[in-house]
């Protein structure tokens, strides 16, 4: 019998878990085991032989970390999941697998600084090279793809400035070159976006972040292409070792079931704040991808259920002003990070961006004025509340 696909309302709650097959547990176990026994010597060769289904040790797989990955694999539609340690873990996998001495990776601009970092050490000891474009048009994507280009690696929207690439215009691109495309979706979720179905072909996730939503894990996540997956996850996943563990997995089973809920909560607190900042007199400029004025909202409606739950914004004012805003606030929390259940506010130039040089900065659009905040699960006016109170006090 071939069962029906389930909407992701309900895929983020039951998909990859059969209770009957764990004794009726209702909330998937948490199988917390480093190796599985063989009945006997000769099960144990053909497990290792690929001759028999059945797990051999955890960093080859594990019955918890499974569930999570079967989830993730149906929620963006891709054919298999792979889960890791850390985002970081899932992204340096991913980059190692699909390059070798030699290959040249073309990158959206304004990446994660630690993908900034692992793309500057490729680069230094495999002389793995790299380039970056704002993928506005076909042809400057066309421009800096070389014969050695063996992926296009994309992140929107865009740290902190919240500029969208266009999934499906790279796909297209990287289709006419048969090169594979990357998308970190770490700020939207599939919830919000799901780049396979705009042609891309492997999608990774901080899974610290929306997915597991509560701020209590740092984990990875990687979908694509069934034949791929099993190759990371026989190479740099078995090899290098960045596995998830069982507990983290857990909890991410967890966290996942509201993720619509939440992504819909988060959502709607950032437009509302939105609309409250574009109104403030020490506000110069907010980035909200939901903002109609917005260059990138076209982009956002094809590709994006909502404007998601980030938004950034510079005051009238210095350095120290960004500094003391932050420093006024009551219950909005400092801190980098981003998708937990509380308002996290942080102070790109001096945080998360400290690394680029601040000519790189400048050219990002990230100033000394500029601030991000995630949106959390609060009460919007109670954060609105708290971000006036403190712009007042300016
Ligand atoms: C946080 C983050 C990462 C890194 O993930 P970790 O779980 O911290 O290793 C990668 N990409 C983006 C967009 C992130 O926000």
């Amino acid at each position: 019998m071939t069962e029906k696909r389930k909407r992701l309302e309900t895929t983020v709650i039951h998909e990859g878990y059969d209770a009957k097959e764990m004794l009726g547990s209702l909330t998937p176990p948490l199988f917390q085991t480093s190796t599985y026994t063989f009945d006997t010597a000769e099960q144990g060769e053909r497990r290792f032989a690929g001759e028999e289904e059945g797990y051999v040790y955890s960093r080859l797989g594990n019955p918890t970390v499974n569930i999570l990955e079967e989830r993730m694999a149906a929620l963006e539609g891709g054919e298999r999941g792979l889960a890791f340690a850390s985002g970081m873990a899932a992204v340096s996998a991913v980059l190692i697998a699909l390059t070798k001495s030699g290959d040249h990776i073309l990158c959206s601009s304004g990446l994660y600084g630690c993908t900034f970092g692992l793309l500057q050490m490729m680069e230094e000891k495999y002389q793995i090279t790299h380039d970056f474009s704002q993928m506005e048009s076909k042809e400057a994507i066309r421009e800096l793809i070389r014969p050695e280009t063996a992926c296009i690696y994309v992140e929107t929207p865009v740290n902190p400035t919240m500029k969208l690439i266009d999934l499906e215009l790279v796909a297209e691109v990287a289709r006419e070159y048969d090169i594979p495309v990357v998308v970190d979706n770490t700020f939207s979720s599939p919830y919000l976006q799901r780049p396979l179905e705009a042609g891309c072909d492997v999608v990774l996730h901080s899974a610290t972040k929306y997915i597991g939503g509560h701020g209590d894990v740092v984990a990875g996540v990687v979908v694509g292409k069934k034949d791929f997956l099993d190759g990371v996850a026989m190479t740099t996943q078995k090899d290098i070792g960045g596995i998830m563990s069982p507990m983290d997995a857990w909890l991410l089973i967890r966290g996942l079931k509201t993720l619509p809920i939440r992504l819909d909560r988060h959502c709607h607190n950032a437009a509302k704040l939105f609309e409250k900042l574009s109104k403030h007199p020490k506000i110069a400029h907010v980035y909200y991808p939901g903002d109609e004025d917005h260059p990138d909202y076209p982009i956002m409606q094809r590709q994006m259920k909502h404007g998601g739950g980030l938004i950034a914004f510079e005051i009238n004012g210095s350095k120290q002003d960004a500094q003391r805003l932050l420093n006024h606030l009551s219950f909005i929390k400092i801190a980098v990070s981003l998708g937990d259940a509380e308002t996290l506010i942080q102070h790109p130039a001096t945080m998360t961006h400290a690394v680029v040089p601040p000519d790189a900065r400048k050219e990002m659009g990230v100033t000394d004025q500029l601030i991000r905040l995630s949106a959390g699960l609060e009460a919007w006016e109670d954060i609105w509340e708290d971000l006036e109170q403190a712009l007042d006090r300016l």
